[in-house]
């Protein structure tokens, strides 16, 4: 009988809800929301972009549409801060600078460590000394970073202080060296392909092989495919190739 009781008086408390008051309510909160919403879209697009018409059109897209508009902004907008930029941008250049000493010797591969000035494997010189200040300094130096004397002959440009997009885009080509250094093997430490590449990899060489034991009435259909596969291939022979004469070269280096 309790929960008879309970469940029509629960009725009778729905059925004398003042729908009214209750949509009054409702609205209320949604221009809420709608007002913060603008609000923080106004200061989120400040920090991701300097541009004032950028901005503008954000808003826009908020105040016309709403919770799709929301949606929208959260897809388009820069997905890095000026700040998150300018940090990164920092990070970059301080790791680069930390690690100017290391890498591979460029005649023998050999690890080098931060103050040789020769490689420890095979005597190659790594650091020149400026003739003027007799400073040692990188190779690549095409002026002594001590006394200013030009080492090697250069463009010159005027270099100014970059930009957001300038240091976005040094940003990806760091990233960019950093795959390709890792993908090239030219690095001993790790392969950059983890177990679900790899995996990816079998698989895809195991349907190629399937695809090839197919007579050829498919063929047809997907020689353009075919032809992109053999480019692939190509490529990579070439690479492993490369490398294997790179290593056969050392080698006799070494024996040397
Ligand atoms: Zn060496
Ligand atoms: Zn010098």
């Amino acid at each position: 009988m309790g929960l008879e009781t309970f469940i029509l008086s629960m009725l009778e408390f729905i059925s004398n809800i003042d729908f009214d008051l209750f949509s009054i309510i409702l609205g209320m909160v949604l221009i809420l929301f709608w007002l913060v919403m603008i609000g923080w879209v106004w200061i989120d697009s400040g920090e991701r972009t300097s541009k004032t018409s950028k901005r503008l059109i954000y808003l826009f897209l908020i105040i016309f549409l709403n919770i799709p508009g929301l949606v929208i902004y959260l897809i388009v907008r820069p997905s890095e801060t000026i700040e998150q930029i300018y940090w990164a941008d920092l990070e970059r250049r301080y790791l680069k600078y930390e690690t100017s000493d290391l890498g591979d010797c460029s005649k023998c591969g050999h690890q080098l460590l931060p103050g040789f000035v020769f490689c420890s494997n095979c005597g190659n010189e790594i650091k020149l000394r400026c003739p003027k200040c007799g400073v040692l300094m990188s190779k690549d130096f095409k002026f002594c970073s001590n006394c200013g004397n030009q080492l090697r002959e250069r463009a010159l440009t005027e270099e100014q202080y970059p930009n957001v997009t300038v240091m976005e885009q040094q940003i990806q080509a760091t990233k960019e060296h950093a795959t390709q250094t890792v993908e090239s093997k030219r690095t001993r430490y790790k392969t950059g392909k983890s177990f679900v590449v790899k995996l990816g990899e079998s698989i895809i060489s195991l349907v190629r092989k399937a695809k090839e034991s197919i007579p050829t009435k498919i063929v047809l259909e997907d020689t353009l495919e075919k032809r992109k596969e053999n480019s692939e291939k190509e490529h990579e022979k070439n690479r492993v190739q490369s490398v294997q004469n790179r290593k056969k070269k050392n080698r006799k280096k070494k024996k040397r």
